[in-house]
């Protein structure tokens, strides 16, 4: 029961997996099958207050009420792309820190990108999410409420979750597996781990026992450089961990979980886009059982990256391709509402 802080009036209700719900309302003196209702109301049917359970008897709602607090994330502000149907969320948490959630819809099914902490400590110099530093971590709830009040309000059943948005999820790694462990869950929503992905700045030692959980979901690891010393000025986190280590950690986690890892390369024009660097990536990557994702730089405001043209993209990705590296560059989303990821939220810092 990580995470949690376990004073009856703070107990997250919506963070408990079924098993310690059945604990806690046993506890109390209830039948488990009561459990199975609530996690049902939390989890399936996506209750909003304990007044929504209208199958639980009225003592019972105000025995939780006074136990328990249900967390419920409130949109503040929702953009809709005029050219693809992606939404962008900016939802607020109880205590009236910001997140952001992004809705995306693709052929093989709609994906949200969700945030797994308030700020982010990492510091990746090209990341809007950097720049008012680190609040506090997401509980799982918190988490799973991103892909719940998405699919409500679109009213699309949600297949695919990319942790990708504000925040290093393998730096609040307990809440995330317990996340992870929610959605997936048959009695939730049922989510299939082959359609989660998370992606890290490269945490070693956390990489190593993400594979030993042995989940089936896809790690992503944010490369952007082919050389330590390029790799480390972009990204401080770097500083910790060598590339060589980062990327024998990708491998182990390969070899435990049979799941290829995509390699993240976002291309910042003069900085990481020459031939040279394409050749380098080529070495580091090649015989890896791998992808990687070219995503052009989204320029922030506070920073002067840009993305480089698209022919030096392209041949970039023909370089890595000559190379037997299997390579897409990332179809931008919600063009005419984008604004890297964090940056909606920093309005409001
Ligand atoms: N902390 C995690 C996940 C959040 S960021 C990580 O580092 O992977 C998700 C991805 O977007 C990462 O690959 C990150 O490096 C990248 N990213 C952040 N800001 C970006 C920007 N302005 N343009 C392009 N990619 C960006």
């Amino acid at each position: 029961m990580d995470n949690i802080n376990y004073t009856p009036a703070s107990l997250e209700i919506n963070s408990l997996n079924c098993q310690e719900l059945t604990d806690f309302l046993t506890g109390i003196g209830e039948k488990p099958f009561r459990a199975k209702q609530i996690y049902a109301w939390l989890h399936q049917k996506h209750a909003a207050s304990f007044d929504d359970m209208t199958d639980l008897s009225k003592s019972l709602r105000s025995r939780l009420k006074e136990t328990c607090r249900l967390t419920v994330l409130k949109p503040v502000q929702i953009q809709t792309s005029k050219l693809d149907g992606t939404k962008k969320y900016l939802y607020a948490l109880a205590d009236g820190n910001m997140i952001e959630s992004v809705f995306m819809k693709y052929k093989h099914g709609n994906s949200v990108c969700i945030s797994s902490q308030a700020g982010c400590r990492m510091g990746c110099r090209f990341c809007a999410s950097a720049i008012g530093g680190f609040v506090r971590n997401l509980t799982p709830a918190e988490m799973a409420e991103q892909v719940y009040r998405t699919s409500q309000d679109t009213g699309e059943r949600i297949s695919n979750v990319v942790v990708m948005g504000i925040g290093e999820p393998l730096d609040n790694y307990d809440s995330l597996l317990k996340f992870i462990r929610l959605i997936t869950d048959e009695q939730g929503q049922n989510i299939s781990q082959r359609s989660i992905t998370v992606s890290t700045c490269g945490i070693v030692p956390r990489i190593r026992q993400l594979a030993d959980e042995k989940l089936q979901i896809t790690l992503a690891l944010s490369l952007h450089a082919p050389s330590q010393e390029k790799r480390q000025s972009l990204m401080p986190a770097a500083l910790q961990y060598d590339l060589a280590e980062v990327l024998k950690a990708c491998d182990y986690y390969f070899a435990k979980t049979g799941r290829r890892i995509t390699y993240e390369y976002s291309l910042i024009r003069g900085i990481n886009d020459s031939p040279g660097d394409a050749e380098r990536l080529s070495m580091l990557l090649k015989g890896k059982n791998c992808h990687v994702n070219l995503i052009p730089v989204n320029p922030v405001k506070e920073r002067s990256f840009m993305q480089p043209d698209e022919s030096a993209a392209a041949a970039f990705k023909n370089k890595l391709e000559k190379n037997r590296i299997n390579v897409t560059i990332r179809r931008e989303m919600g063009r005419d509402i984008d604004g890297a990821c964090g940056q909606l939220r920093k309005k409001y810092l």
